[in-house]
């Protein structure tokens, strides 16, 4: 198609959680699979960039970059600078569904979120719950309870909620696409 008028969409999310439930590990699967950049800004973060093309019902394609934010360690001791945080678009709540400890600090890696950014809206701002580790459910490993998930997303406006296993491979693509999806339909 025509380039004129064509629009760059670039969109920042970012990823929080404890440290160790996945969260590089989950960006690296979803990455690696083509061309990717890997800036290293001194704020101690790393910001990782990926193309992506996006068809919504009954429009054209649109190419959409999405920005994404891991923490570079500082999350061991709660210490993300607000440059982390501003101008995201999207956030990313990662917990280890073996950790019952990951589960529990969501709250806290939320409130954190919300005074950082300072988004206009914080009720309406996209965050999206993820369990990683899915994989080790199948070896009973499960900690957190399902009921218990439901409960916490249903008092965090029915935040949006997906399993995933960085190791396995699944569950990662769809997941980074339905938040590029959904901050696509929002423009
Ligand atoms: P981060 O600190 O949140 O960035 O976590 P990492 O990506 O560094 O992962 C922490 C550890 O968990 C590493 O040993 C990973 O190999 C492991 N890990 C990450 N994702 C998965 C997963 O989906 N399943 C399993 N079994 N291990 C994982
Ligand atoms: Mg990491």
């Amino acid at each position: 198609g025509s380039q004129v008028g064509k629009k760059n969409f670039i969109f920042k999310i970012v990823i929080l959680g404890d440290s160790a439930v996945g969260k590089t590990s989950m960006i690296q699967r979803y990455i690696k699979k083509s061309m990717s950049q890997v800036y290293k800004p001194t704020i101690g973060a790393d910001f990782h960039s990926k193309k992506v093309e996006i068809t919504l019902d009954g429009q054209e394609t649109k190419t959409v970059t999405l920005q994404i934010w891991d923490t570079a360690g500082q999350e061991r001791y709660q210490s993300l600078g607000v440059a982390f945080y501003r101008g995201a678009e999207a956030c990313m709540m990662v917990y280890d569904i073996t950790s019952q400890r990951s589960f529990d600090n969501l709250s806290q890696w939320k409130s954190d979120f919300i005074n950082k950014a300072g988004p206009r809206e914080p009720e309406r701002f996209p965050f999206f719950l993820i369990g990683n580790k899915s994989d080790k459910a199948e070896e009973g490993q499960r900690k957190v309870s399902l009921d218990d998930v439901e409960k916490w997303r249903k008092q965090h406006n029915n935040m949006p909620y997906e399993e995933t296993s960085a190791m396995k491979g699944s569950n990662i693509d769809e997941t980074f696409l339905s938040v590029a999806e959904y901050l696509l339909k929002r423009t």
